[in-house]
Formats: structure tokens, C-alpha cells, sequence
């Protein structure tokens, strides 16, 4: 167990919420420090699903799970997490669970996820009257492994069917997955329709909530959209992302039956743990800035000896990658408590590359690679 100081969640829910903290007890002076407010995070949301609990997710600990009741994140990776506060998709409407997938009790995402699928949903629905977009697998309620998925851990991953049409040219949107060859064609004359599907990219990569790191594809089905973006005199900065966002994975099925999308960690959700992995796209917004911040605040914690707070705070900068206080942390390697010792070497080891604790091992953040 990781015991959390309940100021201090306190302090991260209602930095979360976007209020002020409340007032620190007195012998609490280094908490004061911590102006989180300032940090300028997104405002919190509030979730219709309950708690998870840890039980619910065996193969991943989640210390932190009581961070902010009522709001949500993705903690850890989306191969290696799990999801606090996700939310279900819809099951009817412009943006549909599909049914499997109900019944698999795969369609938890994070609310900002689930979110800008609906609002892209609604904006080809507005364009092409009709149309739905079914939504595959997302994660398990808690999020932890999924079945079948490498990934889909952490709620910032989900599978889509394409838009499609019939032989007669009209909508034919239904919840079955069905693989397009390179002509564009699948079974019982359904045709992938190149232009809902390139007005679905658009609105994910224009939306203002989530930043869109991978939507695989297979490459004829990319090219396709690709070309119907320049066709239509798409923004020539929309295409250029389009081109790096839209990729046939390397290592899993080429995703000729669906898309596979996934979304970078939220602002706050790096502060509690979310782990991106490489590439990070020129014009997302890393806000190492709000971290670095947020790690300074930490710092004064480790002044203090053994504690709650101490080992909270080794904890979270662990967890944050935060490499910036390496050395503030080695400084505390030759701590005269050996508890302190230990755990700031640990501490160094990991953030440094040198050794990865078995205790850590999952937080280690992964290299860029083109899976699912
Ligand atoms: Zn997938």
C-alpha cells in the first residue's frame, strides 16, 4: 500500500476541480508552497460511473485511485495502466457502442475521449445525416489488460468501424467489422467511404479537448483519405498531421476492418501519472511546463525525513517520469534513515535508466512503436 496524505489529495482534487486548496494544518507549511492553482489545469468532469475499485484491476497496483473522486484519469500506459473515473460510450446515436462490445464490457474511455468521439460523430452526422460511427473496444471499466489488445489499458485507445456505403451508393453504417481490400471494396459490395471517414480525422485532429497521437490504418485505406483530403482543399497544416497521425501499424493486423485511435495523457493526467510513449507530434502541446512546476512543488517534501509525504512524493516523481529531479533525489541517497536511502536510490536508479525496480517496472515510460 501506498499511503496518501489526505491533504495532499485534497490539494490534487481541488487542483483538479479548479478551486483553491483548502487551508494546510499547521506543521503542513511545505504543502502551502504548492500552488497548484496556478498550474491552469483542465477543468475537472464529473462522472456518472462509480469508483472502481482496486479489485477490480488485479494485475496493476493503483495507489492513487482515491485521487479525485468524481473525476477521471489515465494512469500509467495505454499497454501497461488502468483507468480511474472512465465512462461508458453510448450505445445509440451518431456515436454507438457496438453490441460485442458491449457484452465484452469494453467500452470504458476517458470522458474527454468519449466526448470528442461523440462531438466528431455528431460533425459528420450533421454533414452526412445518418451516419453512424460504431465504436469497438475501448478498455475495461477499471482499464488494466484487455483481451485480445496489447494496449486499450488505459481508456486512450479505441477501435472504430469505418464509415461505409452499400453497392446502391447509399449509407451503410452497421456494427459488424469488415476488412477493405485495396479497392476499396469488402464483402456484400460495401465500399469504404473515403469522405465521412477523412471528415472523422479531421474532427478528431481539430478537436479542442484531446490530441490525437496515432489513428492506425491500413496504408491504401490512409492514401484514400489522404486524397480526398487534397480533393477538397483540406488545410495544408491538417493534412501534414493527417499524414503523420494516420499510419498501418507495424506489428499487430494491417487494421483494414477499423481504425484503432489513441489520444496523448491529458494535463493533469501526466501530473497523476499517464505515460506517453514516443512519437510526440510538433504541434502537441507537452506542457512540460505545468509539470516542471508541479515537481518543484514536490520537492519540498523531501525535506522532512520519513513520511507519508516523503515516500508520496519519491512516489509520484517516480511515476511522473520526472527526470528534472534526479538530482534533488540523489542528494537523499545518503539520507542517514535507511528507508529514505533506499528509496531515493531506487528513485535515481529508475529515473536515470540505470536499473528499474521490480516495484516500478510498469511505470517505466515505453519507446515509440506502431502497435495496438
Ligand atoms: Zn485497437
Amino acid at each position: 500500500m501506498h499511503p496518501t496524505p489526505p491533504l495532499i489529495a485534497a490539494l490534487l482534487i481541488a487542483a483538479c476541480a479548479g478551486e483553491r486548496p483548502p487551508t494546510p494544518p499547521a506543521g503542513a507549511h511545505a504543502l502551502a508552497a504548492l500552488d497548484l492553482t496556478a498550474l491552469r489545469l483542465l477543468p475537472a468532469v464529473a462522472v456518472a460511473a462509480p469508483p472502481v475499485t482496486a479489485d477490480a484491476v488485479p494485475a496493476f497496483d493503483r495507489p492513487f485511485a482515491d485521487l479525485a473522486p468524481g473525476t477521471s484519469a489515465s494512469i500509467g500506459t495505454t499497454r501497461d495502466g488502468y483507468l480511474v473515473g472512465g465512462v461508458p460510450l453510448p450505445t445509440s446515436g451518431p456515436l454507438a457502442a457496438r453490441p460485442l462490445s458491449v457484452r465484452r464490457d469494453a467500452v470504458y474511455a476517458t470522458p474527454t475521449l468519449v466526448r470528442a468521439l461523440g462531438r466528431a460523430a455528431e460533425r459528420v452526422d450533421r454533414a452526412w445525416p445518418g451516419s453512424v460511427l460504431w465504436a469497438g473496444d475501448a478498455s475495461a471499466a477499471g482499464g488494466g489488460d484487455l483481451p485480445g489488445h496489447a494496449s486499450h489499458n488505459s481508456g486512450r485507445d479505441v477501435d472504430l468501424a469505418f464509415y461505409r456505403r452499400g453497392a446502391d451508393g447509399r449509407l451503410a453504417d452497421i456494427p459488424t467489422l469488415t476488412a477493405f481490400g485495396g479497392d476499396l471494396r469488402a464483402a456484400a459490395g460495401l465500399r469504404f467511404d473515403a469522405a465521412r471517414n477523412w471528415a472523422l480525422v479531421a474532427a478528431l485532429l481539430e478537436d479542442p479537448e484531446v490530441e490525437v497521437q496515432w489513428i492506425f490504418v491500413a496504408s491504401y485505406l490512409r492514401d484514400a483519405m489522404l486524397d480526398e483530403a487534397r480533393a477538397t482543399a483540406a488545410r495544408p497544416e491538417l493534412i501534414e498531421q493527417a499524414s503523420q497521425v494516420l499510419a498501418q501499424p507495424s506489428d499487430s493486423s494491417p487494421h483494414a476492418e477499423h481504425f484503432h485511435v489513441r489520444i496523448y495523457c491529458g494535463a493533469e493526467e501526466r501530473l497523476a501519472g499517464c505515460l506517453d510513449a514516443r512519437p510526440f507530434h510538433p504541434w502537441a502541446h507537452r506542457r512540460d511546463a505545468d509539470l516542471d512546476r508541479f515537481v518543484d512543488g514536490l520537492l519540498p517534501f523531501l525535506d522532512h525525513g520519513w513520511s507519508d509525504e516523503l515516500e508520496w512524493a519519491i512516489t509520484r516523481l517516480v511515476r511522473m517520469n520526472a527526470t528534472s529531479a534526479s538530482d534533488r533525489l540523489r542528494r537523499l541517497t545518503s539520507d542517514p534513515d535507511p528507508r529514505v536511502a533506499a528509496l531515493a536510490t531506487d528513485a535515481v536508479d529508475f529515473l536515470t535508466g540505470r536499473r528499474t525496480p521490480a516495484a516500478w517496472a510498469r511505470w517505466r515510460a515505453p519507446e515509440g512503436v506502431l502497435e495496438d
